[in-house]
């Protein structure tokens, strides 16, 4: 059986075409990886897909011993339930070669020129579990951070209730709190409802060219009684002739949170300046403080969902932690980038970049 297998020429068909040739042309029809093993647990076929995931060091399957190429129990019973008891068993696998794979994998019997096989179909499902695990990540993120001025909203409400209302000295300073966190919520599900859409694809981007030096100047005067209120200058040194290929809505999204979280992070006296650099492929966008900057650690994190880098001060300054996580996603539909440097103590300078 295996020697008929490993030569190619033997036993042909009407077409003159082997039962190995027609074997491994199916298996390689599969985008799986598909391993088919004799009674003796050796390999006698394995399409491109299973040599690729599971054997880049030490050359072809064929004929080697399924243990030799996997080592995992599961799996070995799972092929021997098939040969021994001709059932299809069910299992699951992780299998670690150049990173970390999980498979859920489908062993049926099969029988080839009248002896019994097993035939193994590994779907690689590490990507569909790595994207479950985000996905509750982001909903109990969401939960947690809805859960904050939520709680805050119920307990005012309850003082409120329980005959602060009469209570002259405190009765509009509670109902401020309450007006506040209830803003937090808005605020955090228009982030969601914002970076969800444009994660799902349903944002297009429909650029011009555009003169980044007014656009900053309209950001500017948004932001001006937030920026007064902290003694933070805004200065525009971008050239009135800089250009720059862009969606101008979105552009302006994205400075605004960069320069909000300029004034946010800043200083009381301190500085928030933006400046422009052109070149044949692109342009760029800097976004200069003199704030207390981002620790190492955290520069990395800073465009992850939710992140932050000092809970505490965010806390106080306000803010969802998605402003960022937005900023990328746009600068990527743009087909261009973001990125940060930062000196902690001195300031951070965040940089958009778009393709000219
Ligand atoms: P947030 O709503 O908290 O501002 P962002 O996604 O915009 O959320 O920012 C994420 C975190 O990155 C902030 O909480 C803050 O810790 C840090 N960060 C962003 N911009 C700056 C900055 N200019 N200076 C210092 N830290 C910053």
């Amino acid at each position: 059986m295996n020697s008929r297998y490993s030569t190619a020429s033997s036993s042909g068909t009407a077409a003159g075409v082997s039962s190995l040739e027609i074997l491994q042309r199916l298996l390689e029809a599969n985008r799986e990886s598909v391993i088919v093993v004799d009674a003796s647990r050796r390999i006698i076929a394995a399409n491109r897909a299973a040599e690729i995931a599971f054997d880049r060091q030490s050359g072809p399957m064929h004929a080697r011993r399924l243990s030799e190429v996997i080592r995992d129990l599961q799996l070995h019973e799972a092929f021997g339930k098939a040969l021994d008891e001709g059932a299809s068993v069910e299992v699951k696998m992780d299998f670690i070669g150049s990173g970390r794979r999980s498979y859920d994998i489908h062993v049926s019997p099969i029988e080839l020129d009248g002896s019994p096989h097993a035939i193994g179909v590994f779907y690689d499902v590490t990507q569909v579990e790595r994207l479950e695990k985000v996905r509750q990540e982001f909903l109990s993120n969401i939960s947690h951070e809805l859960r904050t001025p939520l709680t805050s909203i119920m307990a005012f409400v309850e003082t409120l209730e329980d005959g602060a209302i009469d209570d002259k000295e405190n009765n509009r300073r509670f109902l401020g709190v309450i007006r506040r966190n209830a803003e937090r919520m808005h605020e955090l599900i228009a982030d969601i409802l914002e970076l969800s859409m444009i994660e799902s694809g349903n944002v297009s981007i429909h650029t011009k060219q555009i003169r980044p030096k007014n656009l900053v100047d309209e950001v500017f005067t948004a932001l001006s009684s937030k920026a007064a209120d902290r003694e933070i200058s805004l200065v525009n040194q971008i050239s009135p002739g800089a250009k720059a290929q862009a969606d101008p809505v979105r552009l302006e999204q994205m400075l605004t949170n960069l320069i909000d979280n300029a004034i946010k992070f800043n200083r009381p006296g301190g500085s928030v300046t933006l400046t422009a650099v052109e070149s044949d492929e692109k342009a760029s966008i800097f976004v200069t403080d003199t704030g207390e900057g981002i620790l190492p650690d955290h520069l990395t994190r800073v465009f992850e969902r939710f992140y932050r880098a000092d809970r505490g001060r965010t806390r106080e300054v306000g803010g969802t932690g998605l402003g960022l996580a937005i900023v990328k996603h746009l600068a990527r539909l743009h087909g261009g980038e973001v990125s940060v440097t930062s000196t902690p103590s001195q300031g951070t300078v965040f940089t958009i970049e778009l393709p000219a």
